[in-house]
């Protein structure tokens, strides 16, 4: 069933000219799906949702290792006009959260609005039309769009990060990126090392030391690991997930116990020492071994870096076919690992559980906005935005899950659908209006950025390298407050933030009348 009937993309509609829409949406994830959603509800049917891959997903399409899940509780892992009495257990597999999403493109009314299989290679802004011309390659070849509004949802985790290790390129062995999972890959019999120990590693070593006769763990920084307060989801579950109201407690509660948690991210609160403690015991409870818990002591303040939660991530490490190896990694040979003390260990696979490049974001479509005026270039210091989603000098650009809008310690999704609605109500506006764009003010990005970067220079995120941060070292993707803060922030659009571009016809009638509008 749809809840949104299917309607014409009707910018297809125009044979022989180059199509044009309100809206065009690069990525077809949580965020990218989020906001076709809120165009259908809103009713704004003329868009597209352009995805490079073969089916809706992002990161979750992408991320197809075994073993991956999400590591916050499911029932707030779904959009809020959405809830899913489907989920099997408490913290979600990948497999699952696809599939919620898939539903999501079906019951919304999404597919006609889908082209898989196409990337954005370049977006140009024309500033007397008001309108992006996007570069696109797909099935089809080179094809040029036209849009009144472009909307990048690729989100900070979507370009793999191999690791920099001399030789790599010449490993002869099996090579896999956790993030480019080949799903025929059997580990069995196999000796295998994974490079990484951050939460798809996590996740990942626990089955491959099942299926691996040797598995080799290279480990440049241990992390702060907490219990999963995991458990099935039972028939019962299911059943009483149905009826709104159990399904609308149940989300709160998982809610505020994730802001709660929030405050574990400063000294001195109780919901931190609470966490120094359990860490400490978990460690203690799962590894036996004196030598083995000494190499996981993280070294650096907890919170720092994403934490891991996880149950079978330490008993993995004590397996006996399993070796927890803390020497830097010197060199890549053609058969094996060589550590730092010389010593070499052939591996027929190598797994790169190396995370994504965070730093360079939407790297891959080269954005110009006005003036030809490069996003790159506006971000050669770091990427910056309001609220993470609009960029100053870049009209009728928006981004979701943009600078400074990750969190560490709730669901993102949270984050997703108050900056979806935002865009919506500017897109409107902008289109009601006759307007020919809206860009938010410089001075206005500029003093949002200070103040956060100001809030940022004392946290915790700041004591350690992560991909929270750039190569300078400045945080660019960690909202570092409250869920509400945020939201409150995007909630009502506050236009005044915005510049609104005259459309031709307000120009002409500012010719003709110059005193009639300010
Ligand atoms: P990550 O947190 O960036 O971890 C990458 C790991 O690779 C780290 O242990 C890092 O060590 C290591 N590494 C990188 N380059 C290396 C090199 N040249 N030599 C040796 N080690 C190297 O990446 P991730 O684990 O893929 O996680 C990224 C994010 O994805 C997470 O923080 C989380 O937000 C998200 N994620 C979410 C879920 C979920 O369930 N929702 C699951 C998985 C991932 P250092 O620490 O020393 O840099």
């Amino acid at each position: 069933m749809s809840a949104c009937p299917a309607q014409t993309v009707t910018g297809d509609a125009r044979p022989g000219s180059t199509p044009m829409h309100d809206v065009v949406i690069l990525g077809a994830g949580m965020s990218g799906l989020c906001l076709g959603i809120e165009l259908k509800l809103a009713g704004l049917h003329d868009f597209l949702i352009l995805e490079q891959q073969a089916g809706v997903g992002g990161t979750w399409w992408d991320n197809r290792y075994p073993g991956a899940h999400v590591d916050v509780p499911a029932p707030l892992y779904s959009f809020s006009f959405e809830p899913n009495p489907h989920w099997r257990q408490r913290f979600a597999a990948a497999s699952q959260i696809q599939a919620y999403m898939a539903h999501c493109a079906d019951k919304y009314g999404l597919q006609p609005h889908l082209r898989l299989g196409v990337k954005i290679t370049a977006a140009r802004f024309d500033d007397t039309e008001g309108w992006w011309t996007l570069d696109t390659q797909g099935p089809e070849g080179h094809r040029q769009i036209l849009t009144r509004f472009f909307v990048c949802s690729t989100g900070p985790l979507s370009q793999v990060r191999w690791p920099d290790i001399p030789g790599l390129d010449h490993f002869q062995g099996r090579k896999l990126h956790s993030a480019r999972w080949d799903a025929s890959y059997r580990a069995h019999g196999q000796r295998v090392a994974v490079i990484g120990t951050g939460s798809t590693a996590s996740q990942l070593i626990p089955p491959l030391a099942q299926q691996a006769a040797q598995l080799h763990v290279f480990q440049r920084t241990a992390n702060w690991v907490l219990p999963r307060m995991d458990r099935p989801y039972f028939a019962l579950d299911r059943l009483l997930a149905r009826f709104p109201p159990y399904a609308w407690a149940v989300r709160a509660f998982w809610y505020h116990l994730l802001e709660w948690g929030r405050r574990g991210f400063d000294e001195g609160t109780v919901a931190r020492r609470g966490m120094l403690k359990t860490a400490a015991r978990h460690l203690q409870r799962q590894v036996p071994d004196p030598t083995l818990r000494t190499k996981l002591r993280p070294p650096y303040p907890l919170g720092c870096k994403r934490i891991i939660y996880s149950n079978d991530f330490y008993p993995a490490l004590s397996q006996p076919n399993v070796e927890l190896v803390t020497e830097g990694i010197d060199r890549i040979t053609p058969t094996g690992i060589v550590t730092a003390d010389g010593r070499e260990r052939p591996v027929d696979t190598l797994v790169c559980a190396t995370g994504f490049d965070t730093t360079r974001l939407l790297a891959s479509v080269d954005i110009q906005g006005p003036g030809g005026q490069r996003l790159a270039t506006a971000w050669r210091d770091g990427a910056q935005a309001w609220q993470g989603v609009a960029v100053a000098g870049f009209p009728n650009l928006f981004l979701m899950l943009g600078p400074n809008t990750g969190t560490g310690h709730t669901s993102t999704l949270l984050y997703i659908e108050p900056q979806a609605q935002h865009m919506v109500a500017c897109i409107r506006h902008v289109l009601q209006g006759g307007h020919r764009g809206i860009a938010v003010r410089p001075q206005v990005q500029a003093a949002y950025n200070a103040a956060l970067q100001a809030r940022l220079a004392g946290s915790v995120w700041s004591t350690c390298r992560s991909w929270y941060r750039d190569d300078s070292g400045r945080i660019v993707a960690l909202w570092p407050g409250f869920t509400q803060e945020y939201v409150e922030g995007l909630a009502a659009p506050d236009f005044a933030a915005y510049e609104l571009m005259p459309g031709v016809r307000q120009q002409a009638s500012q010719q003709v009348s110059p005193e009639a509008s300010p």
